[in-house]
């Protein structure tokens, strides 16, 4: 089992704002931080004014077992993310000692080792093509325009693709897209190959109602264990 994590953690959302994690049941501490529970809250002092992540609440992947009066012990490796929709980049110190399986052990027995998805610790890759994006709302050119995303690693789970309107100030889920103005091929977010590509199609329409300003797509694609890669396209729209 990784770090459970604790209050000590460096946490970050991908603006370099610093987390300050909030805990609500101080009954175990690992030198000196408090460990973190399923639904605790955290705040951060987000940079990106155009629409912050402001926070976070936390959630347990279900990985672990651990529990402190009925509620799951968050892993540092638990993937985790920004009341916006993006990734938590999440560094947990301390030193940990796992002898935890998943059924009890005769007396004396080292634990087995994790299976190969779970002592996967490499995060996954992944690339936004083109990285900037523009469109032109007197010519309302290009009529049409498109990103791929690749999103690669050897025990894939799941992706999330969230817009941060520069103009509304709003954070809206795409994994499903927009049809007819925003489609996402394949849709929905489920990753089962360790090598995916999703292609992100925007019509006229659909960028000119955005509003001149910029607008981010971000590609979050996470591993089995937890771990999280991104990417980031921006549309200018003028
Ligand atoms: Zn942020």
């Amino acid at each position: 089992m990784p770090q459970v994590l604790t209050t000590n953690a460096q946490i970050f959302c991908p603006h370099g704002g610093k987390g300050v994690s909030i805990p609500t049941v101080p009954k175990w501490t690992v030198n000196g931080g408090i460990v973190l529970l399923e639904g605790d809250t955290g705040t951060l002092t987000c940079p990106f004014v155009l629409c912050p992540c402001v926070g976070y609440t936390l959630k347990s992947m279900g990985l672990n077992a651990t529990t402190i009066d009925g509620r799951k012990v968050i892993l540092a490796t638990d993937f985790n993310q920004t009341f916006t929709g993006l990734p938590l980049l999440i560094t947990e110190t301390h030193q940990a000692f796992d002898d935890t399986t998943p059924a009890p052990l005769p007396e004396n027995r080292p634990a087995p080792p994790p299976s190969p998805d779970m002592a996967d610790m490499t995060k996954p890759v992944v690339l936004g093509i083109p990285p900037a994006l523009a469109f032109n709302t007197m010519t309302m050119m290009p009529a049409v325009i498109t990103a791929t995303f690749t999103l690669t690693t050897a025990f894939p789970l799941k992706w999330v693709l969230t817009m941060l309107n520069g103009v509304a100030k709003i954070n809206v889920d795409l994994t499903n897209g927009l049809p007819p103005g925003a489609l996402v091929v394949p849709p929905g977010g489920n990753w089962s190959s360790p090598s995916l590509v999703v292609t992100v199609t925007l019509n006229a329409a659909f960028m000119a109602a955005l509003g001149p300003g910029m607008h981010h797509f971000w590609m979050t694609g996470v591993s089995r264990r937890g771990l999280s890669g991104f990417a980031e396209v921006i549309l200018t729209v003028t």
